[in-house]
Formats: structure tokens, sequence, C-alpha cells
């Protein structure tokens, strides 16, 4: 046996003179305080012990669907299933060697909703989805194929998305990946998807989800506790440690078990020698309790695994204890006696916490080749539309580490100019310039602080300069978008500086072969802007301070710094920071859309292009299973067009960044949707 710290070892003495019946609020050792004893009664699950009692699960059925059921891990002995109120055994699985297993509620098989079990396999490193034949009842395969996760599974936990309604369920590898697999009701059978992995670190194991938080909680045996956000498309650097082991004040040696109800987090702490619970959302300690054998149960031995759920009379935690004296068991302990010695109330008859309302949900038919460079180097967008082969047309994508991409509706990638940071870019087609007809391209070249100009030529599909960079004086030019006034035919370049949003506006104008700009306005909008966007047509601005909110100003060169808020993030406002990308869909006589990257809340708010701008509803990307396609998040720039670009995109297009291309891990890129779709979410007419 390892030698412990002396100050564990005064504990494990503390521990016994409580046992004695020592005064427990007075008991004090090492200046620390003594956690409260929490008696486990034998409600013993094991008629005849197993095999191994390592993870197990409890469904709790509605009373007149039938009694709750147990399946355990039994490791060698296959997975056990078992009656809650006798301990009958009923048929379970025998040829796997399961030691973690994790359920999930209310998954949809064929029209229906039930349970469905993940269970590990030691030797053959596969997950079985398994469901229960309630008639008999048994244990039965769901799934089309176990699937294959190449690692030794350390730990199980399910996740069913407020978000999208998916569930998913993480796997701990000892690898120090947790694999994020979603599940879903296929022809057949169910089928598992590996989604995203999150590196983590060598020593993960158990883990526990707050589906109503979006929260994942991990635990790696010699570091802590980790919370990750546990949607997919959810930002795996993001990540908190909420308990680490070995510090002063956490002190445990090892995490060993997860479990999650409603409200609380516990973890089980050093073999099983205390048990600390967390209040959720949040995970602030509600205090630290130690595990004793109650009246008339044999001495507990460790306690490796624990799961917490519903129970018949509110809720029940189970233990695994496959090193007790008597032989492997697990115990069952109502909720409440935990709760009463947390001096909590007896959270089990409370309701769930609300979850966040679905928001409607498009997904894209297409996704560009990833960009060239590593991390954030994806920026924003431009469609460019073939007048005379609409089906032809491209998209152009800012590229801030190197240049601008250009892509075909297929996602192919035809072009790289790498001319500089290219940070933004707009366009507009068809404008007169020095009295010649022509596409012109405007990004802003954070590399030579100007703005790059650009034409397309259709015959062979590339961009082609047109002169050299518009110098713009800043430091750094950051957002651009272009305007053509209705009133002249002028054609204009906004662009913004990085910090304190200040915007200068510069009139195009033919300069022999090249084209020159000419500074006709400056503005300051306050602080850090980058998207914006023009509307030809009346003439309005829009701009997307980050912190702060959506503006509209007046685009014409004499409109000032007059403007209209239109939403704002914060206290009265829909907008969660940052707000960026802006595009404008152009409909029929004025009417139309602003689409907006709500990026702190990973969705798009769409507001009337008339109307004083109304609000119209978020809508999220999310993943399309069929195509194998990720959803969209952190987004940057965006585009959208009302043009009917072939069989592909028959009512228009939307184009977003995607911040987080996964599924698998590769550098980013951009995603595309058919219009259509996210009018068919929206309740939108479609022009
Ligand atoms: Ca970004
Ligand atoms: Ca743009
Ligand atoms: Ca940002
Ligand atoms: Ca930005
Ligand atoms: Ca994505
Ligand atoms: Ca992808």
């Amino acid at each position: 046996m390892p030698i412990r710290p002396l100050r564990l070892n005064l504990q494990v003495l503390g521990l016994a003179l409580l046992l004695a019946g020592c005064d427990q609020g007075r008991a004090r050792v090492a200046a620390e305080e003594v956690p409260p004893a929490w008696a486990v009664a034998p409600d013993e699950l094991a008629a005849e012990p197993p095999a191994e009692a390592l993870a197990g699960v409890v469904w709790q059925r509605a009373a007149e669907a039938g009694p709750a059921l147990f399946v355990g891990a039994a490791g060698a002995g296959g997975l056990v299933l078992r009656a809650v109120e006798d301990g009958r055994e009923y048929p379970g699985i025998a040829g796997i060697e399961p030691d973690h297993i994790a359920m999930a509620t209310g998954f949809p098989r064929g029209g229906r909703a039930g349970p469905l079990f993940v269970a590990s396999d030691r030797g053959s490193a596969n997950l079985w989805l398994l469901d229960i034949d309630v008639a008999a009842p048994a244990l039965r395969p769901a799934h089309l194929q176990p699937l294959y996760t190449g690692t030794e599974v350390t730990g199980l936990c399910t996740y069913r998305s407020p978000a999208s309604g998916r569930h998913y369920v993480f796997v701990a590898g000892g690898d120090g990946l947790l694999q994020q697999w979603e599940l879903t009701d296929a022809q057949g059978g169910v089928r598992g998807r590996r989604v995203r992995d999150v590196a983590l670190g060598a020593g993960i194991g158990a883990c526990a989800v707050d589906d109503a938080a979006g929260t994942v909680y991990v635990a790696d045996e010699q570091v802590g506790i980790w919370q990750v956000a546990a949607e997919p498309e959810g930002d795996a650097a993001d990540r908190r440690l909420v308990m680490h082991v070995g510090n002063e004040r956490d002190a445990a040696r090892e995490v060993s078990g997860l479990a999650l109800y409603r409200d609380t987090l516990l973890a089980l702490l050093d073999e099983g020698e205390r048990l600390q619970a967390f209040a959720l959302p949040g995970a602030t300690s509600l205090g630290m309790v130690v595990p004793v054998a109650g009246s008339g149960n044999a001495a507990l031995g460790e306690l490796e695994a624990i799961w917490a759920g519903d129970g018949a009379d509110g809720g029940v935690i189970l233990l695994s204890d496959p090193k007790a004296a008597a032989g492997p068991r697990w115990q069952l302990v109502p909720w409440a006696s935990l709760a009463a010695v947390l001096q909590r109330p007896p959270v089990a008859t409370g309701a769930p916490r609300a979850t966040a309302s679905a928001l409607p949900t498009v997904t894209a038919t297409v996704e560009t080749e990833p960009v060239d460079d590593h991390g954030d180097a994806a920026d924003d967008v431009a469609i460019w539309v073939d007048p005379a082969d609409p089906a032809k047309s491209l998209i152009i994508g800012a590229q801030k580490k190197r240049g601008l991409e250009l892509y075909d509706l297929g996602g192919r990638r035809l072009q790289l100019l790498a001319d500089g940071r290219m940070n933004n870019v707009d366009l507009r087609q068809g404008v007169t310039l020095g009295g010649q007809r022509m596409d012109i391209i405007a990004a802003s070249n954070r590399t030579r602080g100007a703005i790059s100009l650009y034409t397309l030529d259709a015959r062979s599909r590339r961009l082609q300069s047109i002169g050299e960079p518009v110098p713009t004086g800043m430091r750094d030019p950051y957002g651009l978008c272009m305007y053509v006034s209705a009133r002249d035919g002028r054609v204009y370049v906004f662009v913004n500086n990085s910090d304190r949003g200040e915007f200068g506006q510069w009139l195009l104008e033919r300069h022999g072969a090249g084209i020159g700009a000419r500074l006709v306005r400056e503005f300051v909008v306050g602080s850090q802007a980058e998207g914006c966007v023009a509307d030809d047509a009346s003439g309005a601005l829009y701009i997307t301070e980050e912190d702060v909110g959506l503006w509209r100003y007046a685009a014409e060169p004499d409109g000032g710094d007059a403007r209209d808020r239109i939403d704002a993030t914060g206290e009265g406002g829909r907008l969660a920071a940052d707000v960026e990308g802006l595009a404008l869909f152009q409909g029929p006589g004025g009417g139309g859309y602003l689409v907006v990257s709500n990026q702190g809340a990973d969705n798009y708010a769409l507001y009337r292009r008339d109307a004083g701008n109304a609000f119209v509803g978020f809508f999220a990307i999310g993943a399309s299973d069929d195509l194998g396609i990720d959803g969209a998040s952190e987004t940057d720039g965006l585009d959208v067009t009302s043009h009917a670009l072939g069989p592909a995109f028959p009512h228009g297009l939307l184009v977003v960044q995607d911040g987080r291309n996964i599924t698998p891990a590769e550098r980013q890129n951009f995603k595309l949707v058919p219009w259509e779709r996210v009018a068919a979410a929206m309740g939108l007419p479609l022009p």
C-alpha cells in the first residue's frame, strides 16, 4: 500500500473517531473540519454477488408501466438486469466484458421513446448499444454494429441537447481524448457517429452531463474535474477545472466517480472515502460527506463508481462497491438521505431545471474545402453571381492569415490569392466606373493597411487584381463593405480600424488602368466594430459594434454620425457579444432580411429589411447527419443572396464562416445553406 501524506492518515483516524461516536461538530483534524458521515443503509441489489460490480444505472418507469429495472456492468460477468424491488434476475448480455454503462432516456426508436443503454466492452474497445425488451424483460442489442472506439474506455455518459434534441454519448478514453458520438435511430438499428474529440488528459475517466446547462463534467483522476461545453459545436478550449485534486482546499488525492442528479453534481473521492457535492449550474461546493455503512450494513469496501437518477420516491444513488468484504455489490440509497446530511432540500421531489428552448435549426448542403491555415483563419465571405450561368456562381472567402480564396458552389477551392492578411471582403456587380461596366471586389488588407481591389473574370473563373492596393492610412483596416448610391451610381468602400470603430468612407474613382479612392467621410462608432453592409436601394448602412449591438447609419457621404439602434447586447437587447457578420437578403419591392451573426450564442438573427428593421427571430445551423456536414458556430463573416443559383440553390444562398469545423476536426471552412431552408425554419414566405 502506498504511503499517504500524514494529514490524510490523520483524517482516516479522524473518521475512525467519528465512527466511535465522537461529536462531529467539534471533531477537527489538522485544522480541517471532518465531514459529516453519510450512512449508507443496506439495500443491496445483488442476491448473488456478480463477478464484478462496476458501473450501473436504474431505469425508473412510470409506476403503471412496470417496476424499476437495474442494469449493471459486471465485467467478466457481462451485463446484468435486475428488478430494483427484489433483486430478481432477468436475462442480461453475456459475451462482453463491460466496465462502464450509461443510459439515455427518451431515446426515439421507430416513433416511440425509451431508454437506450451504452456499455463498453473491455476486450474489443467497442461500445454496445442496448435496449430492453419490456415484455420479457430482457436486454437486447439495439445497434447495427458495435461502435469501435479504438481506445480503452474509462468512462461513459450521455447527453441530450436542449438546443437540438439530439442524443450523444461521451466516451472517456485511456488515450486522453473525450470522444463525442451522436446516436440516431436508423433503419434496422441505432447508429453511432463520432462527431468530435476533446483532448483533456491521460487520466480522464468518469463523466456526467448537465443537460440543462449543456455541460459535461469529466474526472481526471490526477487533476480534478473538468467542465466542458457539451454541444458538439461548443468551444472545447473554453474548459474550466471545477475541482483540483491535491491543492490545499480540495485536498483529495483522486476522483474516481461522478454522478449528476438535477441540480447537484457528486464526486466520489479517494476510493469512496469521501463524497463531495456541488450545486449546479456553476459547480459551487456544497460540502463533503463520508460514506459509512449504515446500521445493519456490512462494511463498505472501496467505492469505485457512482450514479444518480430518478427513483420511485424521488432520486436514488447507486454505489458500486467491487471490493466489499461480502463480495462485489451494488447498493441503492435514497437521494433524500444524502440531501439531509448536506442540509439540502430533498431536491428529488423538485422539477428538473428548465432547459433552453430549441431554436429553429437548418442544415448546410455543402461545406467548402478547409482553408489553408490552422487556427482562426477563415473570416468574411462574398457571393459572386454568374449572370450567364447562375449555377456557376462563386464564393470569395477572406482568409485572414494569407489572402483571398475562391470556391465553386460545390465547395471546391479554385484559387488562392496570397496577397496579404485579408479580413473582410465585399463586392458589387455591374457598376460603372470611368464609363466602364465592371464587377468590383474589395477586401481589407491588414498586411498592406489598404483596400485591395479585384475583378472576377467569368471566363477563366479567376479573381484578377485591379492595380495597386489603395492605402487607407489606417493602422489596421478590419471590417469592410461596399455601397453603390442609387442617387448617382457612385461606388464607395467603407473600412473600419480595429480598435475604436473608426470608419472611413472612400469614393472609388477610375485612375488610368487602375482604381483610386478618395476619403469622403469619417465617423467613430465608439468601440470595436467589424461587420457592415449597405442597402443600396434605401441608402442604409448597417454596422455591428461587437460588444454593443446593431446600428443603422446613412450610407451617403453626408450621413455624418447620426444613427439608430436596431438591437443591443445585454440588458434590453437580444444579442450576445460578439455581434459579427452582416448581410442583406434582398427581396422584391425593398423587402427582405438582414442576417446577423450572433457569435456569442452561436446562432443567427434575422431582422426585416423594411418595417423599421423589426426583429424576426433567431436560427441555428446544425449538423446534417445524412451528408456528414457539421453545424456552424462562432461565425465571423457571412453573406447571403436572393438570386436563384441553379438547382442546388433555387431560392438563394446563405454562406457562413464556421469557426469550428468538426466531424472530423479540420481547419476552418464555410458552410452553404439553401435559403429555402432558412425560410421554412423561420416561417418566411419565399419570394
Ligand atoms: Ca473567428
Ligand atoms: Ca462580406
Ligand atoms: Ca469575435
Ligand atoms: Ca470580429
Ligand atoms: Ca462547425
Ligand atoms: Ca466539417
